[in-house]
């Protein structure tokens, strides 16, 4: 893959590149472009990563084609129940498919119930949810604004379409508000409590969580999509053990392939695994599990635990650095791989940022505050992550290099808009 100086030690892609290029010269120069602009650009987007050719040769193997509806064991029979699989042939993939939920519960030190069906980390909540609740049954989440994602109870998603949606709040500094779950758990008696983010950059307590949980009846779930890697490498508290449920993105501190997956306390394992399928998908992508089973013998390598210290450490750096030049970041810090800068009192959205650093090499992406002013097409803040340059090789004073190229790339921003107000 890319090393820090977007040189590829590997002809993977490449190669890649020409088999396409035989079928189709354009769809083969779209790739080549967004492999060049790949090799060359910084990686802020906190929820992205790069796989290994190990990771990619597994996604673009022969399992692509093979059918495997069900679960693994016997073909399905009339007496079978869910278990079981719906086609012919699927010995081999019965077996990989087994081996990879051995190998994640090895990866989280658990002996939860493992489901690696589900096609991305969307679809992994919208099974969670359907295993254990009705519509209109209520939920307790984060909101989007406050660093929550879609599928936590979004108006513009089947999450606040279908159920009622209750969100908990942040204090003034942005941290999670505990008072504020508990008084809403008792207040509301929801079903089912969520905890996890697309935009938190603190530890959440998990043992208060399910505390509160425990004490109103209702479901505790984690949906650890940002920081599985940082569980999985030991820099993160884990939620096993605190959630009945847990659901997970394979693709973005974890470095695998493009997925989710779904974990439960055994007793709820049927209802899970018919929650996937049938009900929410068809067959299962045994191409994307197989890549998925790649990815967890990678993180029970020691590489992966000096990974997941490296992404930290090089967060807390890039955080330091930016309050020194006297940013705003919220919450005033970080725990773990991400961050958001505040831009409320700039004379420039999110979006402004964003573009600017588009056109200067440095991919990041727009996202709201809480107590967030302007409209989610604007924002007043950017989210930058550390998990894929730190796979490039980054260290600590390469972030603090880029937090002064965002800097310059800020003060030229302040003095357009002055200009523009001059004008
Ligand atoms: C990224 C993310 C998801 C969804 O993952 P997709 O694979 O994009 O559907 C779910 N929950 C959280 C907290 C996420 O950050």
């Amino acid at each position: 893959m890319f090393d820090r100086n977007g040189n590829d030690n590997s002809t993977y892609n490449r190669d890649n590149i020409a088999e396409i290029a035989k079928v189709s010269e354009t769809v083969a120069g779209f790739i080549q472009k967004e492999y060049d602009r790949q090799k060359n650009n910084v990686e802020l987007i906190a929820s992205e990563n790069y796989c290994s050719e190990a990771v990619l040769a597994a996604c673009g193997s022969c399992l692509s084609w093979k059918y495997a509806e069900g679960y693994p064991g016997k073909p399905v029979t009339r007496h079978s129940g869910n278990k079981g699989r719906y086609y012919g042939g699927t010995h081999y993939v019965d077996e990989l498919e087994e081996y990879c939920c051995d190998k994640w519960r090895e990866v989280f030190h658990t002996d939860y119930h493992v489901n690696v069906q589900p096609h991305s980390g969307s679809q992994a909540n919208f099974s969670a949810y359907a295993a254990v609740l009705e519509p209109g049954d209520t939920i307790l989440t984060m909101n989007l604004d406050n660093g929550g994602h879609l599928t936590h109870g979004s108006a513009v998603n089947f999450s606040g379409k279908y159920y009622d949606v209750h969100f908990y709040d942040v204090d003034d500094n942005g941290f999670i508000n505990m008072e504020d779950v508990e008084k809403k758990a008792k207040e509301l008696q929801p079903k089912l409590i969520l905890a996890g983010a697309s935009a938190y950059s603190r530890i959440i307590d998990f043992a208060r969580f399910a505390e509160i949980a425990k004490s109103v009846d209702a479901y505790f779930m984690v949906d650890m999509a940002h920081i599985a890697g940082l569980v999985a490498a030991g820099v993160h508290p884990s939620p096993f053990g605190y959630a009945d449920i847990i659901t997970t993105t394979t693709h973005k501190t974890l470095r695998g392939p493009r997925g989710g997956m779904i974990f439960c306390r055994e007793e709820l394992a049927k209802k899970f695994d018919s929650a996937v399928f049938p009900f929410a998908q068809g067959g299962p992508l045994e191409h994307i599990i197989a890549g998925k089973a790649v990815c967890a013998e990678e993180a029970l390598r020691p590489e992966f635990k000096a990974y997941g210290e490296q992404v930290v450490k090089n967060c807390a750096a890039f955080a330091d650095e930016f309050l020194k030049l006297g940013y705003h970041i919220v919450t005033g810090g970080t725990d773990n791989h991400v961050f958001l800068i505040d831009l409320s009192e700039e004379p420039f959205s999110g979006k402004d940022l964003q573009v600017a650093c588009d056109e200067a090499g440095i991919t990041l992406n727009k996202n709201c505050v809480p107590n967030e002013k302007r409209s989610p097409f604007q924002t007043s803040g950017v989210r930058v992550g550390t998990a894929p340059m730190t796979t490039r090789g980054f260290v600590e004073e390469d972030f603090r290099e880029v937090a002064h190229r965002i800097d310059d790339v800020v003060k030229k921003l302040r003095a357009e808009k002055e200009a523009e107000k001059d004008a």
